[in-house]
C-alpha cells in the first residue's frame, strides 16, 4: 500500500450492518427461519443455544480485582494457586493460536469473583534464575490491587523478605502475609514472629495440606476492592485505547504529542503513591482514556527478565483496553518483539491500529522499497489498519483518529444472522466445501455470538477443513469489512438427532 492510499479504506469500509427494510431483507429472514428450523433436527448443547439466542458470554475478566501471590522461591507459591484455582486452571482455550503467556487465572472464594495472578512460574521463564525478588515483587505489585504476600514460616524472614516489605509499603496496597508451611499447631508460634514484618496479622496457612487457607483468603478477598471500573457498560465513556511497542519505539513521545497539555488523570488511587494508571486525553477533539500511561513513562531497567516482564504489562494494557495503537520504528526493520506484540493483539480480541512512527527518518528514495518490505512482514494480517506518522514533527498524526474509529466500528460491527445466512448459502453455492472420504460436511447454520470482537459461530454436519475456515473468513471480510479488528470463527460440528 503506498502512503497515499492508506486512508482509502476509511470512506470506502461498509457502514455498520443495519437491517434494512426491503424486499432482501425479508428473503434473508425466510432463510433464516427455515435454516433454524433445520437445525432442531440436530442434537445441540445449552452452549450452542445460548449462542443462537445472541447470549454469548460477556468477556468480564479484564473488570475483576487482581490478587496477586508473590514471595521467594519455594516459600509455596504455586502450591497455594494450585490450591486456590484447584483443577480449573486446566481450562483449554478454545481460541487457536493463543500464544500469551497466561498471568492471570480467574478464581472465586465466597461468592467473590476475581482474578489470581501467579507470580510462581515467573523466574522459569526468565532466563538466569538469579532475578531478584524484589524486581519481580514490583511488576506484580503494579499490576495489583491486592497482594498475597508468602512468606515460609519455617525459615522466618529472610533479607529479601524485607527488601519486597519496603516495596510493598511504598506501594499503599493492601496486602495480606500468608505464613505458609505451618501443617500443625506447633508452627503457630514461628507464624508469630512474623508480626515483626510490620505487616499486620499473619495468617498461618498450609498450602500443602489446606490447614488455615480459608481464614486468608477470607482476609484476602475483603482486601479487593469492590467497585472495579467498568470495562464497557457505559456506551458514553471515552474509549479506551493502549499504546503499546517494545521499548524506544516512540510511546512517549507519541504520548507527548497527542495529549499536549489536556491531560486529566483518571484513574488515581486516593491515598497512595501509586503512578497515575490511566489518563483522559483529547485527540481530535474528543475525549479518549489512554490506558497505563504510567507504564508508558515508567521505565522499569532490568538487565534480565526485562522483555519479560515488559511483555506482562503488555499483555495488560491491551486486555484493559478496546483498541491497541502498535508503535514500530519504521526506521528499522521489524523484529521478533514487534510481532510478539501485535500477536498479543489478535489473541486478545481487540481492535488494531499498526502505526509506523519515526517516518520522518525515512528518505524518500527508501519509502517504496520499506512499503514493500513491511507488506511481505505483515501478509498475514491484510485487514490490520497501518499509518505511517513522525511522533516528533506531528506528521500525520491527525490520521489516527480515522483510523481508530474505523478499527473500533470493526470491532462493535454485527451482522444480522438473516444476512450471515444468505452469506453463507451464496459462499457455499459457489464454491462447495470439498469431498473428504466420500462426504461432504454441510453448513447449517452461522451467527454472530458477539461483537468486540465480532465472534462468529457456524454450525456444520461434519468437519470444515482449516483451508474452507480461513475461506469464510476471507470471504467474510470482503463483503462486510472487519477493517481493523481480529474476527473468531468457531465452528461446531453436530450430529443428527436419534430418532427415538
Ligand atoms: P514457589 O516456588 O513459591 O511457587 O513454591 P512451590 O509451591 O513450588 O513449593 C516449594 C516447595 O514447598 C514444594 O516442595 C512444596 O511441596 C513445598 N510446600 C509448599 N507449601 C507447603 C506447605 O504448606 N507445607 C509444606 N510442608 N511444604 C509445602
Ligand atoms: P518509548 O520507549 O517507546 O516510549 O520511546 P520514546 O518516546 O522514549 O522514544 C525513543 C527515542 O526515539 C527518543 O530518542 C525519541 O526522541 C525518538 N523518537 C520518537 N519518535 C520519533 C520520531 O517520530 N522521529 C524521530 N526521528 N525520532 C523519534
Amino acid at each position: 500500500m503506498s502512503d497515499d492510499q492508506e486512508y482509502r479504506g476509511v470512506d470506502d469500509a461498509p457502514a455498520p450492518m443495519e437491517v434494512p427494510s426491503d424486499p432482501e431483507e425479508s428473503l434473508d429472514a425466510v432463510r433464516e427461519a427455515a435454516l433454524r428450523a433445520g437445525l432442531e433436527e440436530y442434537e445441540l448443547t445449552e452452549d450452542d443455544l445460548a449462542a443462537l439466542a445472541g447470549e454469548a458470554p460477556a468477556e468480564t475478566e479484564a473488570a475483576l480485582p487482581t490478587l496477586a501471590v508473590i514471595g521467594r522461591p519455594n516459600v509455596g507459591k504455586s502450591t497455594l494457586v494450585n490450591r486456590i484455582i484447584g483443577k480449573r486452571l486446566a481450562v483449554v482455550e478454545d481460541t487457536p493460536g493463543v500464544t500469551r503467556d497466561r498471568v492471570s487465572y480467574p478464581a472465586e472464594w465466597a461468592g467473590t469473583d476475581f482474578m489470581l495472578m501467579d507470580t510462581g512460574g515467573w523466574e522459569a521463564k526468565v532466563q538466569g534464575l538469579d532475578l531478584s525478588v524484589a524486581q519481580q515483587a514490583e511488576v506484580a505489585i503494579d499490576m495489583a490491587d491486592a497482594i498475597l504476600f508468602v512468606v515460609d514460616a519455617t525459615v522466618g524472614a529472610t533479607a529479601s523478605d524485607e527488601k519486597v516489605v519496603k516495596l510493598l509499603r511504598r506501594s499503599g496496597k493492601p496486602v495480606i502475609l500468608a505464613a505458609n508451611k505451618v501443617d500443625g499447631p506447633q508452627g503457630e508460634l514461628e507464624a508469630a514472629a512474623l508480626w515483626n514484618l510490620g505487616l499486620g496479622e499473619p495468617y498461618p496457612v498450609s498450602a500443602l495440606h489446606g490447614r488455615g487457607t480459608g481464614d486468608l483468603l477470607d482476609a484476602a478477598v475483603a482486601a479487593l476492592p469492590t467497585e472495579m471500573p467498568e470495562v464497557e457498560i457505559d456506551p458514553e465513556a471515552p474509549r479506551r485505547i493502549a499504546l503499546v511497542g517494545r521499548p524506544n519505539v516512540g510511546k512517549s513521545s507519541l504520548l507527548n504529542q497527542l495529549a499536549g497539555e489536556r491531560r486529566v488523570v483518571v484513574d488515581e488511587t486516593a491515598g497512595t503513591t501509586r503512578d497515575p494508571v490511566d489518563e483522559r486525553v483529547e485527540i481530535g477533539g474528543r475525549a479518549w482514556t489512554l490506558v497505563d500511561t504510567a507504564g508508558i513513562r515508567r521505565r522499569v531497567h532490568m538487565t534480565k527478565g526485562a522483555d519479560f516482564y515488559a511483555s506482562l504489562r503488555t499483555g495488560a494494557a491491551i486486555d484493559r483496553a478496546e483498541v491497541a495503537l502498535v508503535l514500530l520504528d519504521a526506521s528499522q526493520p521489524l523484529t521478533d518483539q514487534d510481532t510478539r506484540v501485535i500477536s498479543q493483539v489478535v489473541d486478545a480480541g481487540r481492535a488494531l491500529v499498526l502505526v509506523f512512527n519515526k517516518w520522518d527518518l525515512v528518505g524518500e528514495d527508501e519509502r517504496f522499497l520499506l512499503e514493500r518490505s513491511i507488506e511481505q512482514d505483515l501478509v498475514q494480517l491484510p485487514w490490520a489498519l497501518r499509518i505511517n506518522l513522525s511522533a516528533r514533527t506531528g506528521w500525520h498524526t491527525n490520521r489516527l483518529v480515522p483510523a481508530i474509529d474505523l478499527a473500533l466500528g470493526s470491532w462493535d460491527q454485527r451482522v444480522s444472522t438473516g444476512r450471515l445466512n444468505s452469506f453463507l448459502g451464496e459462499l457455499v453455492a459457489e464454491h462447495p466445501h470439498p469431498v473428504r472420504s466420500g462426504k461432504q460436511p454441510k453448513i447449517l447454520f452461522g451467527t454472530q455470538a458477539s461483537t468486540r470482537p465480532p465472534r462468529f459461530v457456524i454450525f456444520a454436519s461434519g468437519f470444515i477443513d482449516p483451508t474452507y475456515r480461513r475461506f469464510i473468513e476471507r470471504r467474510l471480510r470482503e463483503r462486510f469489512g472487519f477493517e481493523g479488528s481480529p474476527i473468531q470463527i468457531s465452528v461446531r460440528v453436530r450430529e443428527k438427532r436419534k430418532r427415538r
